[in-house]
């Protein structure tokens, strides 16, 4: 352990984990596309698990409706960004380094976020955006994990994709059973019991995955909580040859991980120099 208090913080939780998977934790990096509800209980649930280093992108700011399920802000937060929110609150974690990320999920800046990273939580609330974290992580070979939640009004439900590089020939990935486009809803509804459920049901399959060294394939990759019958149900989802976001990588053989990924963002050398600020910068500029 880093010192004796992160120990201490511990010490009931490396009883289950280990000291190997506590330190496992605190060395993962982990990147969340999309910080509205579900990103930011995925934010909270992950710094209190003690993960070492956590970044996220999101466009928009925090609007009077968001605050009853973004879990990180309030009244005193309304038109600043949500990112910059979460990172004045994930600040009480002194073990934890928060990198905010002003910029959509469709931004080279994000690419390279989730390149550096070892697992992405996709959290987005578009069909759009949530193939772009697809795509990106799929090309980069960074373990995915999206996260979607029904509108309340039809369904109380959750779903869970997972896909991993190392695991090739666990097929698809979570934007193969998106469809192709789907209309925005000017207002959805939503419950935020179910989405901090969901929310937690994701996480959990990452500590198994990421920390308990979960290394075979399950059959299923794709858990779908059904909140009104109280079950969780697992399944195995195929490949779709027509996804926008893997169709074009074969059986995982062309997958890598640049070595130099700041290199995707032009300017940058070093990923020392990744800093919100100048991230923040390069986004704005891009028009977001
Ligand atoms: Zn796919």
């Amino acid at each position: 352990m880093a010192n004796t208090n992160n120990h201490t913080r511990y010490i009931d939780q490396i009883a289950v984990l280990g000291e190997a998977g506590q330190r496992r934790l605190g060395r993962t990096r982990v990147h969340i596309a999309g910080l509205g509800g579900l990103g930011s209980n995925v934010a909270l649930l992950l710094s209190q698990l003690g993960v070492g280093r956590i970044s996220a992108n999101d466009p928009q700011v925090v609007e009077p409706s968001n605050l009853s399920r973004f879990i990180l802000g309030d009244a005193a937060d309304l038109g600043k960004f949500k990112v910059e929110v979460a990172a004045r609150h994930l600040a009480r974690w002194p073990a934890l380094g928060f990198t905010p990320l002003v910029a959509p999920n469709e931004s080279s800046a994000t690419e390279c976020m989730i390149a550096l990273a070892g697992w992405v939580f996709s959290c987005a609330n578009t069909v759009e955006a949530r193939v772009a974290a697809a795509r990106m992580a799929v090309q980069t070979g960074t373990s995915i994990i999206d996260v979607g939640v029904a509108d309340g009004r039809e369904l109380l439900a959750g779903t869970v994709k997972i896909w991993r590089p190392s695991f090739p020939s666990w097929a698809a990935c979570p934007a193969c059973t998106l469809p192709s486009r789907a209309p925005t809803k000017r207002r959805e509804g939503w419950l935020f019991s179910v989405i901090a459920l969901t929310a937690s049901i994701s996480v959990q399959l990452f500590v198994e995955h990421a920390c308990r060294g979960r290394r075979k394939p399950q059959l299923a990759n794709m858990l779908t909580l059904d909140a009104e019958r109280f079950t969780i149900e697992s399944a195995a989802i195929n490949r779709s040859p027509y996804c926008r976001a893997c169709a074009d990588v074969s059986g995982g053989a062309s997958i890598h991980k640049p070595a130099n990924t700041a290199a995707l963002v032009a300017g940058v050398t070093t990923p020392a120099e990744l800093s919100s600020s100048w991230l923040e910068a390069d986004c704005h500029v891009q028009g977001v």
